[in-house]
């Protein structure tokens, strides 16, 4: 690894040792009580995950509002891709170019919740 990338990589993991981001972590766990917004864990490691990725959105690596909380696999799980879990919502589809796939489970899952609300 040539040094440049190592010193960026440095710079990089340094963010997450800075006071500002423990307090604003911390901060997050609690707003969503310490809860995994996907799968709803508590008992495990839970993540501070950026909706927006710091590395193409770095201007809002500190907004309180780009960030969510993940357990490990659920933040695993989604690598890559962009995903709000938020209020119990993935990012409608067409803003982060899902596929097919996803967006009939997406789809799916909806019509499930809403026949579920409706039945009741
Ligand atoms: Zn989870």
């Amino acid at each position: 690894m040539h040094w440049r990338t190592l010193h960026s990589y440095a710079r990089w993991s340094a963010f997450y040792d800075t006071p500002q981001w423990h307090v604003l972590r911390k901060a997050t766990l609690r707003r969503y009580g310490f809860r995994c917004q996907k799968c709803g864990a508590t008992n495990t490691e839970l993540h501070v995950d950026h909706i927006r990725p710091r590395s193409r959105f770095p201007k809002l690596a500190m907004d309180p509002d780009n960030l969510q909380v993940l357990c490990r696999a659920c933040n695993y799980a989604k690598r890559g891709r962009i995903a709000d879990y938020r209020h119990g919502q993935v990012v409608p589809p067409q803003r982060i170019g899902l596929t097919r796939a996803e967006c009939v489970m997406f789809v799916c899952a909806v019509g499930a919740l809403l026949a579920a609300v409706v039945s009741q």
